[in-house]
C-alpha cells in the first residue's frame, strides 16, 4: 500500500542546519521536499505554489516570526528549530494556531540525547534543588542563553520541590555577569561561545558532600536530524502550539 508522502518546505535551507535538513528530508522515503527557502524568497508566494504540509524553520531570531506567521496563514504546520523566540511571540503563535486550526511545534533542541538530558534534569531537581546550567555553543550563535538551556531551567523550576540555598547576603560580582544570567526559577545559566563546539550542555546539581553532573554534546549537526524527521512525521497530529520535542515522543 503506498502512503502519500509528507510535503516539506525548509526555510534557511542554505544554513548549517538547513543543509543537513535538506539532505535528511530528501533521503526520507515518506517525505517529498517541495521548497527550499532562502532569505531572498517570498515565503507566502512560495507556500501558495509549493503547497507543503510542513514548514521546517531553521533561520534566525529576526526572521522566524515572519515565517511562522506566513506558514500558519496558509495552514502549513511550522516545525521550528530556530531559537530566540520570546514569550510574547509564543502568545501570538498560540493565538494564530487557534484561529487557523493548525498546529505548530517549537523544538529548542531536536537532539534526542539533549531531550533526555532535560528529562533526567527534571527528575534530579525533585531531590537536589541547588543547580546551575552551563551551555556551550559555536562562536556564531546569536542568541544567549540557548533555547535548550532556557527550556531546561523551565522544566527544573516546575519539577523542583525543595528550596535552593540562598547566596550570602554580602555576595557580590567584581566582574559583571560572573554568576551567569538568571532564567526560570532564578537558575543561573552560563553561556560559552567558542569555536570547537556545536551544542553542549551540562547541568550541575550540588548537594551536601556530593555533585551530580548531566552532560550532553552534539558533536555534529547530524545529531538533530532524527528528531527533525520525527517531528515532521508527527506534524499532522499536533494540536495548537506544542513546545519541546519531549511532548511528541
Ligand atoms: P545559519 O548557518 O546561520 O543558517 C541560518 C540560515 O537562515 C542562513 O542561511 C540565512 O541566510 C537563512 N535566513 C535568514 N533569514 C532568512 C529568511 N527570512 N528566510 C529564509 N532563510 C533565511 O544557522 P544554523 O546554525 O543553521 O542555525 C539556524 C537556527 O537553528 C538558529 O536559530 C540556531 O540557534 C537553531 N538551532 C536549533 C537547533 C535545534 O535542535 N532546535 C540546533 C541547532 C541550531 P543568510 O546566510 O543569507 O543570512
Amino acid at each position: 500500500m503506498s502512503v502519500t508522502p509528507i510535503r516539506v518546505a525548509i526555510a534557511g535551507a542554505r544554513g548549517r542546519m538547513g543543509t543537513e535538513a535538506v539532505k535528511a528530508v530528501s533521503g526520507a522515503e515518506d517525505m517529498v521536499l517541495v521548497a527550499t527557502l532562502t532569505r531572498d524568497d517570498n515565503i507566502t508566494e512560495t507556500l501558495k505554489s509549493a503547497k507543503p504540509d510542513v514548514l521546517v524553520e531553521l533561520t534566525t531570531p529576526e526572521s522566524v516570526m515572519t515565517n511562522i506567521r506566513a506558514a500558519l496563514q496558509q495552514r502549513v504546520t511550522p516545525i521550528v528549530g530556530t531559537t530566540g523566540i520570546t514569550d510574547d511571540d509564543l502568545e501570538e503563535i498560540r493565538t494564530l494556531c487557534a484561529a487557523q486550526e493548525t498546529g505548530c511545534l517549537i523544538a529548542p533542541n531536536f537532539a534526542l540525547g539533549a531531550v533526555l538530558l532535560m528529562q533526567f534534569a527534571a527528575t534530579a531537581a525533585r531531590y537536589l534543588p541547588d543547580v546551575e546550567i552551563i551551555e556551550m555553543h559555536h562562536e556564531r550563535k546569536k542568541d544567549a542563553p540557548s533555547g535548550t538551556a532556557a527550556r531546561t531551567a523551565e522544566m527544573i523550576a516546575v519539577a523542583r520541590e525543595g528550596t535552593p540555598i540562598a547566596p550570602p547576603a554580602d555576595a557580590f560580582e567584581s566582574c559583571a555577569g560572573a554568576r551567569g544570567g538568571r532564567a526560570a526559577g532564578d537558575i543561573p545559566i552560563h553561556s560559552i561561545r567558542l569555536p570547537g563546539f556545536v551544542a553542549s550542555q551540562e547541568v550541575i546539581f550540588g548537594g551536601q558532600g556530593q555533585r551530580l553532573s548531566l552532560r550532553h554534546d552534539s558533536i555534529d549537526r547530524l545529531s538533530f536530524m532524527p528528531g527533525t524527521l520525527l517531528a515532521i512525521r508527527r506534524a499532522s497530529a499536533l494540536q495548537g502550539l506544542v513546545i519541546g520535542l519531549e511532548n511528541i515522543l
